[in-house]
């Protein structure tokens, strides 16, 4: 599995950092964002480094298919209501105009009971 040194997701994901753990398999970790801006707000990370959604190639489509798939099983089970009165939204920002500020892919995934702090 190719990790980055410097990398606080590699970190989180390896158990090196500390986290509120939600999910875990060999190729995946989901933890709790640290400043929600939702009632349930969870970070999905591929163990594997890869910087952002610009670095994903035809070799990484079997694990963002998982990472799709896992997500509305895990956002029921934190608390998001059924669709379609609950539901989520699932955001992956990349790159500076993108407004990425942690450079390991994730995918953002809120949900729970309006009003939001943001979004
Ligand atoms: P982005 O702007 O898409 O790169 O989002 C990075 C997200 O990571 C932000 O929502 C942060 O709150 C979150 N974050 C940063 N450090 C940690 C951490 N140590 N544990 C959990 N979430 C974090
Ligand atoms: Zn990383």
């Amino acid at each position: 599995m190719s990790t980055e040194p410097n990398c606080i997701f590699c970190k989180i994901a390896a158990g090196a950092i500390p986290s509120r753990k939600v999910y875990e398999d060999d190729e995946l970790f989901v933890f709790h964002d640290i400043a929600p801006w939702a009632p349930v707000h969870f970070l999905m990370v591929p163990k594997l480094h890869i910087a952002s959604m610009a670095q994903v190639g035809s070799e990484h489509e079997a694990l963002l298919g998982r990472m799709m798939a896992l997500a509305p099983r895990l956002a029921l089970e934190q608390g998001c209501k059924p669709y379609p009165e609950g539901g989520f939204r699932m955001v992956v920002n990349t790159g500076a105009e993108g407004g990425q500020e942690v450079h390991h892919l994730h995918v953002h995934v809120m949900g729970g009971p309006r009003p939001w702090l943001r979004g």
